[in-house]
């Protein structure tokens, strides 16, 4: 088969290699859509996974082989590339290594996400039978692909303990920012607003209904925040952007006992200055990655159109998986794109 590998120094080969044959309870996969995940990014960025990785997490496919065993699925059926919830004593190391740290164990594969090398960036993957969902009548094998990072984005809403009502501000409209404001809204914030400097981005917050844009360029996004709430900062503050100053404007606008989730990486340290925050009694809450139920809850609003994925991705811009060393050096410039796919 067809594959993307990575081959170390920030340069990726389309090669053919040999197709993964599934085992017992196993099956395999015709990749549709495979997603680029902001950490992929930041791998080849910095230049971090290891040569010879096929990496992509984010995709959806067709059941095309079964091990022996498997009775769940039929060949044809259509998946979403994760979510199924795991069996007993088995979760991502990232889930449970009482030191799991992303920038030292992120790229090793089986801690990551407890599935085998290569992914999704290649014609087939293969994975355990009860680890992907089947995708509904409804939802598209493009939108399917990016089940995961909406994923991401639901399980931030959910460690943020966000209340109906509440107001909500999200640094950074990349596309787990823009996944937060849809969320956000589907639970009952009073207004969502944005932070975010690039115009395709604030555009496309726009369109999903977001209630103010600010451009950090023009504006002080703490002093807008903070006007906004009449004066007393957002409930919740998403910190979705890993720019050098968004976590300190996090913790700076969001209002007392209020509580700000991070789940940009930033692999860079970042100043923050605690005197201007620490006597409103702030919660600084982290997240990173999915779990099942992250996953299912995402898929039902996929399905009922409570999460669309039209401003962010469309058929027109899917790139072919030879494209990939120019789209990945795109994406280190954030201005150019806000999502990008592959059809391998
Ligand atoms: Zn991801």
């Amino acid at each position: 088969m067809k594959a993307a590998v990575y081959q170390g120094n920030h340069k990726f080969t389309i090669e053919e290699v040999p197709d993964p044959i599934p085992g017992p309870g196993q099956i395999q996969i015709d990749i549709s859509y495979a997603g680029v995940c902001g950490t992929d990014v930041h791998g080849f960025q910095y230049d971090k996974v290891p040569p010879g990785s096929i990496l992509g997490h984010e995709f959806s496919g067709v059941v095309s082989a079964l091990g022996e065993g498997v009775t769940k699925w039929k060949k044809g059926d259509r998946i979403v590339g994760g979510g199924g919830t795991h069996p007993q004593g088995i979760l991502p190391d990232a889930f449970t290594m009482p030191r799991f740290n992303f920038r030292t164990d992120g790229f090793d594969n089986t801690r990551w996400d407890a599935t085998p090398q290569p992914e999704g960036y290649a014609e087939k993957y293969v994975m355990e039978e009860w680890a992907p969902l089947p995708t509904p009548d409804n939802v598209s094998d493009l939108e399917a692909a990016l089940c995961e990072p909406a994923a991401n984005a639901m399980r931030t809403i959910r460690r943020s303990r966000m209340k109906t009502g509440d107001t909500v501000a999200i640094l950074g409209a990349g596309p787990i920012g823009l996944f937060c404001l849809q969320i956000a809204r589907a639970s009952g914030a009073s207004k969502v607003f944005v932070v975010e400097p690039s115009a395709l981005r604030a555009k496309a917050a726009e369109e999903l209904g977001a209630d103010e844009i600010i451009d950090p360029t023009k504006d002080d996004p703490v002093e807008r925040l903070v006007a906004l709430t009449g004066g007393f900062g957002p409930h919740i503050v998403l910190e979705c952007a890993a720019a050098p100053l968004t976590l300190q404007q996090a913790l700076e606008s969001v209002r007392r006992h209020g509580r700000v989730v991070l789940i940009a990486l930033s692999w860079d340290s970042v100043m923050v200055s605690p005197i201007d925050w620490v006597s409103m009694e702030i919660e600084l809450i982290t997240t990173l990655g999915a779990l099942d139920v992250d996953f299912q809850a995402t898929l039902a609003l996929m399905s009922s159109g409570r999460i669309t994925m039209e401003p962010l991705i469309s058929e027109s811009q899917v790139q072919p998986l030879e494209n990939i060393q120019s789209v990945f050096e795109d994406l280190i410039k954030p201005d150019n794109r806000v999502q990008a796919v592959f059809k391998p």
